[in-house]
């Protein structure tokens, strides 16, 4: 906990600088303006409905994603704002489903299954998967060593009890890695109930698993279990990706220069790329529309903040975060210059403030911004790190770079997170303009004030910030593995 400690230890040093970030008068006055603006005159609902309807999904490096980024630019320059730019990088593989997947029961009986292909997976073998299924109990090197003989050349099965309670994604990875090295034909893994395709993959760097995985309804896969008690259970599937090696993917980027100190940014982030089932409208088109709409409402104030405030929409998030990672490694010699980077990436139900992700300095910085947020139902702040890799912000946080992620309600959105059912009429647009409200008011604030937001952290405060959230093993691991800088 020395995190919390240093503080005490030299007040002078650390306690002054950062304690609380002024909010001047003439920002609280133009904040309102600009508030106002976007609950009167917002445009995110219609951005986000021109992303999801006319764009539609958005895979990393698909036709569709050099839509969105072309849709995105011409948005951001249409506002007027400055060096509107893209910025590329390399993934390994994009990928895109075929032709759906076909699969059944083929004895004890025959029964049509509920199966779609896990992103990132190769296709199966032409005549398709065919085999006897074998349960796997513990997804772990020693379940996995345990039942090694009947698994290899055999189609996996893997559901929730297979995982157990081990909630680290490194331990996932490492045993499918350690699974690969066995032999498997296939791996069937549960997803959803039957007929609610929920997008994912199991590689984290935007290359193809070792073999072909395929998600099987809940309802299925306990047929097959049950099946599986009483004696052998054979499968057949098919399915075939369009799969291109080494694909340039751009991130969209765009400005509104400082107008005291032009050199000092705050960045408002998202991603741009989507899953394939649905449009994306809260997956993450509505942080997009976030980011464009609070681009409009400061552009349009008239009020430059002091700082310059950079948005930037990403790309490959969902394969591993990689826009980002690729963004810090790019710019690595600037994060001292970056105050802030503010991200939206958990639907649009109403804000209820901001994610911290364990860094309690950032509460007191925005004791003074609070009060802009009180109106709108969102100066509320939360330590959770359950997010902590899952969005943008932290190949920022990892090079020591204060940042806030938008805390909404999920309720609603976990339930079409990833499914066909995440559309733009599950978006209200009252709630998505006071997330957008959110956004801009924050971004304003810390964007003008007199000082910075909060401190840089060290390496050495970094290691300690992951260990005190418990979060050290997988970042060791990602880090082993090449994802972080
Ligand atoms: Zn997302």
């Amino acid at each position: 906990m020395r995190r919390l400690l240093l503080p005490l230890l030299v007040p002078v040093l650390a306690a002054p600088a950062f304690a609380q970030m002024p909010v001047a008068p003439q920002t609280r006055s133009a904040v309102a303006g600009i508030v106002g603006d976007i609950m009167v005159n917002g445009q995110a609902y219609e951005y986000d409905r021109q992303l999801a309807d006319t764009v539609g999904p958005r895979l990393t490096g698909s036709e569709n994603y050099v839509h969105a980024v072309s849709w995105a630019e011409e948005k951001f320059r249409e506002l007027g704002l400055a060096n509107v730019h893209t910025e590329g990088f390399t993934i390994p593989s994009t990928w895109e489903p075929e032709t759906p997947a076909v699969g059944r029961i083929t004895s004890p009986r025959l029964q049509e299954l509920h199966i779609y292909s896990l992103g990132w997976s190769p296709s199966t073998p032409s005549g398709g998967v065919k085999g006897n299924v074998v349960y796997l109990q513990h997804l772990t090197s020693d379940g996995i060593e345990a039942q090694k003989d009947k698994l290899a050349g055999s189609i996996v099965l893997m559901d929730d009890k297979s995982l157990g309670d081990q909630s680290a994604f490194s331990q996932i990875l490492q045993a499918l890695d350690h699974l690969a090295k066995i032999g498997p034909k296939a791996l069937l893994l549960v997803g959803g109930p039957n007929g609610t395709e929920s997008a994912t993959a199991l590689t984290f760097d935007g290359s193809i698993s070792h073999f072909p995985i395929a998600q099987v309804g809940r309802e299925d896969t306990s047929l097959i279990r049950r099946m599986l008690d009483h004696g052998p259970v054979t499968v057949e599937f098919s399915f075939k990706n369009r799969i291109r090696k080494n694909v340039k993917v751009d991130n969209v980027i765009a400005e509104i220069p400082g107008r005291d100190l032009p050199n000092e940014v705050v960045i408002v982030g998202a991603h741009l790329d989507s899953w394939h089932p649905a449009t994306g409208a809260q997956d993450n088109g509505t942080g997009v529309a976030t980011a464009i709409d609070v681009a409009r409402a400061i552009k349009i104030s008239g009020h430059p903040p002091r700082r310059t405030i950079r948005f930037v929409l990403f790309g490959g998030e969902e394969q591993g975060i990689l826009g980002s990672t690729a963004y810090v490694r790019e710019h690595r010699a600037d994060m001292a210059s970056i105050d802030c980077v503010l991200i939206s990436d958990t639907g649009a139900q109403r804000a209820k403030g901001w994610y911290l992700m364990g860094r309690d300095d950032e509460k007191d910085a925005l004791k003074d911004v609070e009060p802009l947020l009180a109106g709108l139902g969102s100066n509320d702040t939360t330590p959770s790190v359950e997010f902590l890799f899952q969005t943008d912000h932290i190949s920022f946080d990892l090079l020591g770079v204060p940042t806030l992620v938008l805390w909404n309600d999920v309720d609603k959105y976990f339930k079409l997170h990833h499914k066909a059912s995440d559309s733009f009429d599950s978006v209200d647009q009252a709630d998505l303009n006071q997330g957008v409200a959110t956004t801009a008011a924050t971004t304003y604030a810390i964007a003008d004030s007199s000082q910075p937001f909060a401190r840089h952290d060290t390496p050495s405060q970094t290691e300690d910030w992951l260990k005190d959230t418990r979060q050290w093993e997988d970042y060791q691991f990602f880090k082993s593995a090449g994802v972080f800088p």
